[in-house]
């Protein structure tokens, strides 16, 4: 438990009577790390995944810095976040009206997929806060509604997804454009050789800090595998989410495909589900997520892409229907469950294609998952292929030891 107050962390009271309006108590680890960062002006590159809290440990200071500047507000903006997908785009603008709602802080989405028009109609009634996606963003500026010149604080949520969906040239265009001196905040789940490198061109003597380890998963998951062959999957989904346990789930598929084919076997066997993925246009993605929040759909089958966004209460299980072929990306979803303190469970669905996925998980982990064979479905021949992988493992590892050559694959 925290021993800082949000009062310790230098925060006006209009902040702080929202934070405790959204039920806040004490700051979350990353929000005691940066805040002091954010409000002594300096760059910052925090390694934190959604749920940690990182939304409101860099708008906090922000959103205050802007409310108590004596001169009258301009209306260009002053803050910029860009966010990888709409998902967390809408997420991160509906947090920062929240924690600003008492001190009138003005913001803007600019999202694609949508008309721009009523977005442009906003820039132009006057905004503090602008939370973009790139392209939209990019076309706004082209088109002069979007004014970048009074822009101070750049922050970049989620840079690793932001690499992933092909945005580093976008990103760059838009840092490039942002005048300095700044503040530039970045933000990343994971950081690889590729965020770091972003940041570097984008930061100055930034503060570093990291508040979970990339492979940490709350203690309050209960993990599982079960062995099934890819053909009795679906069969296998069904009888879980017919549960009683089962509340309400987010189920991940691989493709966008298999999303959709998935949610359709689901709707015929009489489970209210909905798919959510890229192809899906904004307005249809934002109603399967209401639907799913309000309870009308009980599962909501996603990719990873827009499952980031995802930031639902109250999600009793999430389900591998495909394990990811990023280990970190399993990390990532079973972390929509078990939220706010609550516990959840994860279920991965392991067929033999799944095996070397698996076994990246176990790696990433440390751990292997504990299997649940006491099912109709069970693989043994999943089973076999594990342990047979496993075996090939440990082979090639001391061959590289006898070699004197460290193995990757043994680290
Ligand atoms: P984020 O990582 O910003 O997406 O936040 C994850 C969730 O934690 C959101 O539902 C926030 O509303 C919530 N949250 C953020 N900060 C706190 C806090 N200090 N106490 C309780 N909940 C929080």
């Amino acid at each position: 438990m925290s021993t800082i107050k949000f009062s310790d962390l230098g925060l006006s009271q209009p902040v702080l009577r929202a934070l405790a309006e959204c039920g806040y108590t004490e700051p979350t680890p990353i929000q005691e790390a940066a805040i002091p960062i954010v409000n002594a002006g300096l760059d910052l590159i925090a390694s934190a995944q959604t749920g940690t809290g990182k939304t409101a440990a860099f708008t906090l200071s922000i959103i205050d810095d802007i409310a108590t500047r004596p001169s009258e507000k301009g209306d260009t903006p002053l803050a910029l976040v860009l966010a990888p997908t709409r998902e967390l785009a809408l997420q991160v603008d509906e947090n920062i009206r929240a924690y600003g709602r008492h001190v009138g802080t003005r913001t803007a989405v600019l999202l694609g997929g949508v008309p721009s028009g009523p977005q442009i109609d906003r820039l132009r009634r006057g905004v503090d806060f602008v939370v973009a996606t790139p392209g939209r963003l990019i076309d706004l500026v082209k088109q002069g509604e979007m004014i970048l010149d009074d822009v101070e604080f750049l922050i970049l949520d989620e840079a690793d997804r932001m690499l992933d969906l092909g945005f580093v040239h976008d990103v760059r265009w838009v840092a490039d454009r942002v005048p300095k001196p700044r503040q530039t905040l970045l933000f990343s789940a994971t950081m690889t050789g590729g965020v770091r490198s972003l940041a570097s061109t984008m930061q100055t003597d930034a503060q570093s800090i990291s508040v979970a380890p990339p492979a940490a998963v709350a203690d309050n998951i209960e993990q599982r595998v079960m062995f099934v062959a890819k053909a009795d999957k679906a069969d296998l989904l069904v009888e879980l989410l017919k549960g009683d346990d089962t509340e309400r789930a987010l189920v991940f598929t691989g493709t966008k495909v298999a999303a959709t084919i998935v949610a359709r076997h689901l709707e015929q066997a009489g489970i209210r589900a909905e798919a959510i993925h890229s192809d899906k246009s904004q307005r249809q993605r934002q109603r399967a997520l209401e639907a799913f929040t309000r309870g009308k759909v009980q599962v909501l089958v996603a990719t990873d892409i827009v499952a980031r966004g995802i930031d639902v209460e109250g999600i009793s299980h999430v389900i591998n229907y495909e394990l990811p072929e990023d280990a970190e990306n399993y990390i990532h979803r079973i972390g929509r469950t078990a939220r706010a303190g609550k516990a959840g469970v994860a279920v991965s669905l392991c067929c033999v294609e799944d095996v070397s996925y698996l076994r990246g998980v176990e790696r990433l982990l440390k751990t292997p998952l504990i299997v649940f064979e006491d099912h109709q479905w069970h693989s043994p021949t999943v089973a076999a292929c594990l342990a047979a992988s496993a075996r090939a493992a440990r082979q090639r590892a001391r061959a590289g030891k006898g070699r004197g050559s460290g193995s990757k694959w043994a680290r």
